[in-house]
């Protein structure tokens, strides 16, 4: 199976990613694509993206991704995050950034770095 890209949105940048994914689909297509819950369903709605979809951030999907992560499957994580909301699951996206960057995994937190990582050797 090809490496996985990560996927996932907070609701205030699920926007951003339906377009970051938009512009950026036939270099998405080439992975493995993975996402939270309801990241994963828009995007593959708005994008016919094939995406694996685990379970909305807060009841666990960013856990079920920072695993995937460990196992070393994960080539980056796009992950849009919200500073300027709080959010009931931080101890559980802090899990996954702190694995990104235990295992040295490329790790975009806003659209400006993801564009840069999909511009790259990945
Ligand atoms: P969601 O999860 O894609 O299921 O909304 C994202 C998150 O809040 O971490």
């Amino acid at each position: 199976m090809a490496r996985s890209v990560a996927l996932i949105a907070h609701d205030g940048k699920k926007e951003d990613m339906v377009a970051f994914a938009k512009a950026n689909s036939e270099v998405l297509r080439a992975f493995h694509l993975i996402a939270t819950g309801t990241t994963g369903s828009l995007v593959h709605d708005e994008t016919g993206l094939e995406i694996e979809r685990m379970m909305s951030g807060p009841v666990g999907g960013d856990v079920q991704i920072a695993a995937r992560v460990v196992q070393g499957e994960v080539a980056a994580v796009i992950f849009f995050v919200d500073q300027l909301s709080a959010h009931p699951h931080d101890p559980d996206i802090q899990t996954l950034l702190r694995l990104c960057n235990v295992h040295n995994i490329p790790l975009a937190t806003n659209p400006a770095t993801a564009n840069l990582i999909l511009s790259g050797d990945l």
